[in-house]
């Protein structure tokens, strides 16, 4: 039988993760686990409750304890069903991405989806992505890869992809959201966005995404099952 790995793709917002990680899941036929949606439903429902981070939080870790979460294959992509409803695409909205920053640095929130994020890979044969899989999530993962790109890549990137249901951003907008972000992804006190010891840094920049998926199908071919 083949052996089947346990990958973690985490690095900043923009970096390319999402489209790396299904790549990469679809090349190996393996399982693609995309841990940001899980804190974008999170912020979805607390926005459509009219929660606030400030003055709700535990209202909020609540509602990350109870959703039953489940990603589904819909349209050829993969969709998020929160109790059955597909969140998809309401949970890309950029609003929705800013506050599910801000939403998971609530350590109950996180605590309730480090379970079913455990649960969901249970099974070998997984590509898991987010900010802190290799560090927290999934520590013993097979292989970790921390994917990274310039400030102004992932702006760019990031703007392409937003152009048609919001041709109204800019740059400058793109930039700032994403800043924002990455700073308090990375400040956060509970497991902020860093590189894990055993994770290989890979930098996009100037790498089409062929060339990155296929680097990392051939370090998944070089690595030790775990
Ligand atoms: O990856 P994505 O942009 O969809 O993630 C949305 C937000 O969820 C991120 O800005 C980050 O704050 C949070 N997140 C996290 N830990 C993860 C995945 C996402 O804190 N493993």
């Amino acid at each position: 039988m083949t052996r089947q790995l346990t990958i973690t793709i985490d690095g900043p917002a923009g970096a390319g993760k999402s489209s790396v990680a299904q790549g990469v899941a679809r090349k190996l036929g393996y399982v693609y686990v995309d841990s940001g949606a899980m804190y974008r439903a999170v912020a979805w429902l607390a926005m459509q409750a009219g929660l606030s981070v400030e003055d709700d939080s535990e209202a909020i870790t609540r509602l990350a304890q109870t959703m039953q979460v489940e990603f589904r294959p819909t349209n050829g992509d993969q969709h998020l069903f929160v109790d059955d409803e597909d969140l998809e695409p309401r949970i890309r909205l950029p609003e929705v991405g800013a506050l599910s920053s801000a939403v998971s640095a609530i350590p109950g929130v996180r605590a309730a989806l480090l379970d079913t994020q455990r649960t969901l890979a249970r099974e070998t044969g997984v590509v898991m992505e987010g900010r802190d899989i290799g560090t927290v999530v999934l520590p013993d993962a097979s292989l970790k890869i921390f994917l990274t790109a310039s400030p102004e890549e992932r702006a760019r990137r990031r703007l392409e992809q937003l152009r048609d249901k919001h041709p109204e951003l800019t740059l400058g907008q793109v930039l700032a959201d994403q800043r924002e972000r990455d700073m308090r992804d990375s400040n956060r006190e509970v497991a902020p966005l860093r590189k894990a010891d055993d994770a290989i840094e890979v930098n996009s920049d100037g790498m089409t995404l062929e060339q990155v998926i296929e680097h990392i199908v051939q370090l998944a071919e070089g690595a030790d099952g775990r």
